[in-house]
């Protein structure tokens, strides 16, 4: 399987490099798959080079492969004429519609935790954004009308949200498997807009289609609270697209920092697997930062894949590697720098692929030579 890379800008180009290392092993370990990583140049630093941020037949390109894996573009001391940073990824949603935005939020062993209450060291969820249209919808089109008003419109289209509540109900599905509540949670404001009330009303029809997954309902001011109060009750919980904006950041504040932050971006035919921190300029260059958020985001891939083709072996791969870092944080092989450990990112990597050659629990399927 063909892997579009893009390491990008400052600390996305390390954390990449070591995501790329621990699928390999993995891929070493489990067998019966082969990603060959394509490597494609975009962003800041390219456009210093070249005068362009992405090239037309690289964004072709990247649209062939089956996935692209990406580190982080951007750096505030490069930018465009008008002063915008140089991200051209950010484009890939629209182009490539990935209408599906996957965070997971995972209080892993030994990671700090802000919440005091014990029950915080099992948050186990996934916040499902909505990322093409929602309140983002007229994004860089809004209007500002005399100096007197400002206009932008929010979008909901039945298309896209009869797409998005099946993903959120087969993801729990699959969470059930390993465990998980088997509930997902609708989080609108159904209260007060119609179009939330329409967006809720399609939750519902999608939902009698899954009746092995429970249904929640929540307004979104209300979920913020809740999300203090009993963050470890939640599984699947599916948004608008700003409210997953904001809900993800405040989800992923109570389970460490940034760098643990995976994501997966899907759309019917694409998908997009990068970690949601920047390209933290601050740190670059100083072998400090923590790429679990990348390796993270490298396991998404490989559960996509195998879901998609139907090849348990990279299913497989996905939870040995989820397994492997458990019991890393667990059994203190490794605490990252930013969590005041002494693990720089060649340090972390090394003793996760150790832990995924040795093998915690034997996948289902080795290959011979595994
Ligand atoms: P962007 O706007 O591109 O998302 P940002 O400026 O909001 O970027 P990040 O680059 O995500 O922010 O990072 C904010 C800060 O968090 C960084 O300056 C860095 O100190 C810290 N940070 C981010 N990612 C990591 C990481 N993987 N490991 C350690 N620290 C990190």
């Amino acid at each position: 399987m063909r892997i579009a890379v893009f390491r990008g800008d400052g600390i996305g180009a390390e954390v990449v490099d070591a995501c790329i290392a621990v699928l390999e092993a993995l891929q070493r370990r489990v067998g019966g798959f082969r990603l060959s990583f394509d490597h494609l140049d975009a962003g800041a630093r390219y456009y210093r080079e070249t005068g362009t941020d992405i090239a037309d037949e690289t964004v072709a390109e990247a649209g062939r492969a089956e996935a692209i894996l990406l580190g982080a573009m951007g750096d505030p001391e490069i930018r465009h004429a008008d002063g915008t940073e140089i991200m051209p990824h950010l484009m890939f949603r629209e182009v490539f519609g990935l209408y599906a935005g996957v965070r997971p939020v995972t209080a892993y062993p030994n990671t700090p935790r802000r919440l005091r209450d014990e029950r915080a060291g099992e948050i186990d969820m996934v916040i499902l954004r909505e990322s093409t249209e929602g309140l983002f919808h007229t994004q860089g089109r809004g209007q500002v009308i005399d100096d007197r008003e400002a206009r932008e419109t929010l979008l909901i289209t039945r298309e896209t949200s009869e797409k998005l509540f099946d993903f959120a109900f087969r993801l729990a599905e699959r969470r059930k498997t390993r465990g998980g509540k088997a509930l997902v949670t609708c989080v609108d404001k159904a209260n007060v807009f119609r179009a939330f009330a329409f967006f809720r009303k399609i939750f519902d029809e999608r939902a009698a289609r899954f009746p092995e997954i429970a249904t929640g309902y929540s307004y979104v001011d209300a979920q913020a609270l809740d999300f203090i109060r009993r963050p470890w009750d939640f599984d699947v919980l599916v948004t608008e697209n700003m409210f997953g904006d904001i809900l993800s950041d405040l989800a992923g504040g109570l389970v460490g920092g940034m760098g643990m932050a995976a994501c997966a971006e899907i759309g019917d035919r694409h998908a997009l697997f990068q970690p949601a921190h920047g390209s933290a300029p601050d740190i670059a260059g100083q072998g400090t930062a923590n790429p679990m958020a990348a390796i993270l985001s490298g396991g998404l891939m490989l559960d996509h894949l195998g879901d998609r083709h139907g090849i348990e072996n990279l299913s497989d791969a996905a939870r040995l590697l989820d397994e492997a870092v458990q019991s890393g944080f667990a059994n203190g092989r490794f605490l990252p720098v930013e969590f005041g450990g002494p693990d720089g990112t060649v340090a972390v990597t090394r003793a996760l692929i150790e832990i995924v050659t040795e093998g915690i629990a034997a996948p289902t399927t080795v290959a011979a030579d595994g």
